[in-house]
């Protein structure tokens, strides 16, 4: 209703950005480039592109607002949408991979930066905008990074073609300004004034061994000691870290009833549904402490009203390349010391604060001053893939805002050649499989997954166990009724593997018809699963524009198999003779099988995975069961000089 507008366009004045709204539309009409700078919850991502849709500066194309993290895309969007009381995909839309919010109306288009990335693919001019913003730039994504060299070709070409300007905004609440600035032709540098109050900080007397204790330790010490109206932020790194301190939270909280105030805990991660993400925004009741376990999702690009209390632990999960294996890595690593003082600066947005850092002023000493950019640490053949598929064939001169190493660039064309989607003659070329697999948002692996299931006659399968694979998990095991899940889900559990296991699930459910008291009781989330299907129903329709036939291989499932190994040779190991630890293939590095897997505590001799994850150990994700031989006979080249064995 009218009242609630009303209130909402009180809010938006109240924002900082709002007494620089003038000024910065003055500067924009007159600017190409800019670079805007200004803390978190200021209104940067929210208002700027209102006030430039209010302004008409966007000559009535379209305000591109890319974002690192898919919720931020969505959450923003709606927000917006609200706050000019519209309906959501109308005049403010979103736009995520498998999920198109937008319509003829859109104006104001929040997208991934890989989505962006992908329109540019078809379009490399960026014809339907006028305005590209770039939010959350620090964070310096594979995709944000590709970007900077692509709007500003795009930029310089519209130019000298005489089109419309496309104006770029590179946005971010810290970064090293002049850095970008030069990498933008000397863009000037916009400041707003922030809201930030005095952070109190405090170090470790002692390095922790066990960071995860001492954050639950410094948090109830927190608790007994402080006024109950005073929020806490723990950054911890991943879902099972967060969701296993929240657990012990609740445990300890029990034990103390009567001794202090009572304690909400709000869990906060990427992969949480956003109707339980959006919990934690709420405020706490009157007189209860409220706790919020977050991952680096609450650095930056997610505003909370409340916090006093930042407890940082020092650590977060990122995604490591390893140059021996051309493959990635996700696994916990320091933070840099900009990182740190976002973090902080967390504690301090409506009132002094307190942050305790879990880690020695010494050790602080010691990190770096800015984070490495993702395109200097992680795989590059799916971007490789891209560039080529843009026309970009000298990736190795690409106007890269911090190049990657050659040696890298190199390493991922010969990936995307192991994977027959291109060519090396004089210059790169893609294949014709190459130019199909770019079709795919997928990681190329899968891409040619689904490429070999075509010519095997699996695709409908195959299609499936991508979908899949794409979402975030279809299990749904709470930790109280673990053993019953289990139990329960165990008539789907296929001894081939997760891959199979999760086309059982998926047939299972289309032959219930989605039927939401059938998911519950198999403990199955049903709003991933319908999530599969429309990411299936759009893998399905790239195929049919490329006219590709889905075919069913019926009940032989060892023909889907030897479409995995085909894809995922990369991502093979095998059994040591003795005990049970696998062999990576490519590495001959050791590697475990993920707790999670159907396959656990089995002992097939040799298996493919999607994903490698590192704790305290390296785990596969995702596995399949495959036959050595199907590996051999995929990559002969690869495998050339290491054979997988035959037991
Ligand atoms: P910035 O990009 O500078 O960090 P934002 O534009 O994201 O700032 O947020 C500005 C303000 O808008 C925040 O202080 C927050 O209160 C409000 N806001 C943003 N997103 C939401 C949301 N999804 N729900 C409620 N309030 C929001
Ligand atoms: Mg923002």
């Amino acid at each position: 209703g009218v009242p609630v507008f009303q209130k909402l366009q009180q809010i938006r004045r109240n924002l900082p950005i709002f007494s620089a709204k003038r000024k910065l539309i003055e500067e924009l009409r007159r600017l190409d480039t800019a670079i805007v700078i200004g803390e978190t919850g200021s209104g940067k991502t929210t208002q700027l592109p209102q006030y430039i849709f209010e302004e008409r500066l966007h000559k009535n194309m379209i305000i591109a607002i890319t974002q690192p993290r898919r919720v931020a895309a969505i959450t923003v969007a709606q927000r917006v949408a609200q706050e000019r009381g519209s309906e959501p995909g109308h005049v403010v839309g979103h736009c995520v991979r498998f999920e198109d919010m937008t319509s003829e109306k859109t104006r104001i288009k929040y997208m991934t930066d890989g989505m962006l990335l992908r329109e540019a693919i078809l379009d490399p001019l960026l014809k339907r905008y006028s305005f590209v913003i770039l939010d959350e730039a620090h964070e310096r994504t594979i995709h944000t990074d590709v970007l900077f060299g692509v709007v500003k070709q795009a930029q310089k070409r519209r130019k000298l073609r005489n089109l419309l300007p496309l104006k770029i905004i590179i946005m971010s609440a810290t970064m090293d300004v002049d850095h970008f600035s030069q990498f933008f032709n000397k863009a000037p540098v916009l400041y707003l004034e922030g809201r930030q109050f005095p952070v109190q900080v405090y170090y470790s007397r002692e390095p922790q061994s066990d960071y995860v204790f001492a954050a639950v330790v410094a948090l109830f010490q927190i608790h007994r000691e402080e006024p109950a109206d005073q929020d806490v932020l723990i950054f911890l790194t991943g879902q099972e870290e967060i969701d296993s301190v929240v657990r012990s939270i609740h445990e300890i909280a029990k034990g103390m009833v009567g001794d202090a105030p009572p304690l909400v805990v709000w869990p906060l991660y990427a992969a949480l549904p956003s109707h339980l993400q959006l919990k934690a925004f709420n405020p706490a009741p009157k007189g209860t402490r409220k706790v919020i376990v977050a991952t680096n999702i609450a650095e930056t690009s997610i505003t909370i009203h409340g916090i006093s209390f930042v407890i940082d632990t020092g650590v977060v999960k990122a995604k490591i390349f390893t140059p021996r294996s051309g493959l990635d890595l996700l696994k916990v690593v320091k933070l840099s010391k900009a990182q740190a003082l976002q973090r902080s600066g967390r504690a301090g947005r409506e009132a002094a604060g307190t942050c305790y850092r879990l880690y020695t002023e010494e050790e602080f000493q010691h990190f770096p001053d800015n984070t490495i950019p993702e395109i200097q640490r992680c795989n590059l053949s799916s971007v490789a893939l891209q560039l080529l598929a843009m026309g970009i064939t000298d990736i190795v001169n690409f106007d890269f805002m911090d190049k990657p190493s050659t040696e890298s660039l190199i390493g991922a064309v010969h990936q995307l050649h192991t994977l027959g989607a291109v060519i090396k003659e004089n210059t790169i070329k893609l294949t014709a499989t190459g130019k199909r697999m770019a079709a795919f948002p997928l990681d190329p692996k899968l891409s040619k997954t689904l490429l070999i299931a075509l010519e095997l006659h699996c695709l409908e399968e195959v299609l499936t166990i991508v979908s899949m694979l794409s979402v975030d998990s279809v299990l749904f095991t709470p930790q109280r009724k673990r053993e019953e899940a289990l139990a329960v889900r165990q008539k789907f559990v296929s001894s081939d593997g997760d891959h199979i296991t999760l086309l059982n699930i998926y047939k299972a459910y289309k032959g219930v018809k989605g039927n939401k008291e059938w998911c519950h009781e198999n403990f199955i989330n049903g709003r991933n699963m319908s999530k599969a299907m429309d990411v299936r129903k759009q893998l399905r329709q790239i195929c049919d524009s490329q006219t590709l036939a889905v075919k069913s291989c019926g009940q032989d499932t060892s023909i889907i198999r030897r479409c995995l190994a085909a894809g995922l040779f990369m991502n093979a190991a095998e059994l040591q003779r003795e005990g049970d630890v696998y062999i990576s293939l490519t590495t001959r590095e050791p590697v475990h099988i993920h707790p999670s897997s159907a396959l656990f505590r089995c002992k097939p001799a040799c298996v493919v995975y999607n994903e490698l994850v590192k704790t305290s150990k390296c785990y596969m994700r995702d596995l399949s069961v495959v036959d050595p031989d199907w590996l051999y006979e995929a990559a002969p080249a690869y495998f050339k000089r290491k054979k997988p064995s035959k037991k």
